[in-house]
């Protein structure tokens, strides 16, 4: 008998219709022998017209409350969940964060879990009951507050439970039948990877393949929680997530990411003297600004250098101050802001026992004349910054050049 955390989003509970379903397959996967524990988003849309109402009357609301208020919406889902399980005539019991022992740390709208205690949810799932748990929630040490875990939060609720209870497996189901080798929205060919190491994911996560939160990856790869993604519209087989094995390695590149969210600033004519990258970043660092790519063009007389670096989006507005800010004091000519930039790349383990990957890349770019503004390489992945306008051919051309076309 195996123990199954199934994740449901909320495209996966958007109504009443798709609710009864979610049953059906949780008492079915109960039915085959399993033990079963549901974890629920809120129904699709419902945290942003909650944000949306708390906006209404205030522009900058107070964040415990709003964890009050967002917190609402995965509860609906757990009764409404276990309501359907019922009436298919198997005992269910719905349980919100604090009582499935979720504790996290005290950080209002982004909390971290910091423990589980699992006993209550073993103790239902002995007695015979399908738990299902309201994603996106915890409680404070002592149980004096209730918190979320930041959007997307269900993701990481299940894999944290699916640790603590010692699952098998953590089933994440959402509205698409997995990973693919890259957005089938751009590309057709793309096919769905069957296996993928969490390494891999993250990259394709964080990189903008929105199907599972970051966080929720990490934490399974810290604890080796096998993941699967896969569709509740249908019964494909998913995409499991894996700790990386030999036969991963001989895949050079498994995926193709973009992301569109980037901008770049640059700081134009600086001095090139030891000092100035520590004092720009650390005015960067104090802002709370997360930076990705950093280059330095040194001048031909290597006195001045350029130094750009990409920032997300949301940042832009708060790095260009920054840097304008500071840009007079390290004796900067101007500061320059591009918009129009996005992030291609190319993603596998194999990487690590295979050369030439990068070159592949750059030269597949340039046949197609597509300027590189800006490199970054990690063990398994190349990143490159290129025009905005050209991110669809970039990723199209890509997926080629590396044989994923299906
Ligand atoms: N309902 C929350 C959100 O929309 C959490 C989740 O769905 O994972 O961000
Ligand atoms: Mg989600």
């Amino acid at each position: 008998m195996a123990l199954i955390v199934q994740k449901y989003g909320g495209t996966s509970v958007a109504n009443t219709e798709r609710i009864k379903a979610v049953a059906e397959r949780v008492v079915n996967t109960a039915k085959e022998g399993n033990n079963v524990v549901v974890v629920v988003s809120a129904m699709a849309g419902e945290t942003d017209k909650l944000i949306g109402l708390a906006h209404q009357i205030s522009s900058n609301p107070n964040e415990r409350e709003m964890d009050m208020l967002l917190s609402s919406g995965e509860r609906v889902t757990s009764a409404l969940t276990a309501i359907a399980v019922e009436a298919l005539g198997h005992k269910a019991l719905a349980l919100t964060g604090r009582q499935a022992g979720i504790i996290t740390d005290t950080v209002h709208t982004k909390a971290r879990i910091e423990r589980i205690s699992g006993e209550r949810i073993k103790k239902a799932i002995d007695e015979g009951y399908i738990v299902v748990i309201a994603g996106f929630q915890g409680v404070t040490e002592g149980e004096t507050e209730v918190t979320t875990l930041g959007r997307g939060g269900s993701d990481l609720s299940a894999v944290a439970i699916a640790a603590a209870v010692n699952a098998d497996l953590c089933e994440i189901y959402t509205d698409v039948d997995g990973v693919y080798t890259t957005d089938p929205n751009i590309v057709p060919e793309a096919t769905k990877l069957l296996r993928i190491s969490y390494e891999e994911m993250l990259e394709l996560a964080s990189l903008g393949a929105k199907v599972l939160q970051t966080r929720s990856v990490e934490f399974a790869m810290k604890y080796n929680v096998p993941v699967v993604v896969r569709s509740s519209f249908n019964y494909n087989q998913g995409t499991l997530v894996v700790e990386e094995d030999k036969d991963m390695e001989n895949v050079v590149v498994s995926g193709i990411a973009y992301d569109k969210n980037q901008t770049k600033i640059t700081i134009v004519n600086v001095p090139d003297k030891p000092g100035i990258a520590a004092k720009l970043f650390d005015a960067i660092a104090s802002a709370n600004l997360v930076v990705d790519m950093i280059v330095q063009n040194i001048s031909s007389d290597g006195k001045s250098a350029d130094i750009s670096f990409t920032v997300p989006k949301t940042d832009s507005k708060k790095a260009l101050d920054v840097t304008e800010a500071v840009a007079g004091e390290l004796g900067a000519e101007r500061v320059d802001k591009r918009e129009d930039i996005s992030k291609v790349s190319v993603v596998g383990v194999g990487m690590r026992t295979h050369s030439g990957v990068a070159s592949r890349m750059f030269k597949t770019l340039a046949d197609h004349n597509i300027n590189i503004m800006m490199i970054s390489t990690s063990e398994i992945k190349v990143s490159c910054v290129i025009d905005l306008k050209y991110t669809e051919l970039a990723v199209r051309v890509l997926h080629e050049a590396f044989g994923l076309n299906g």
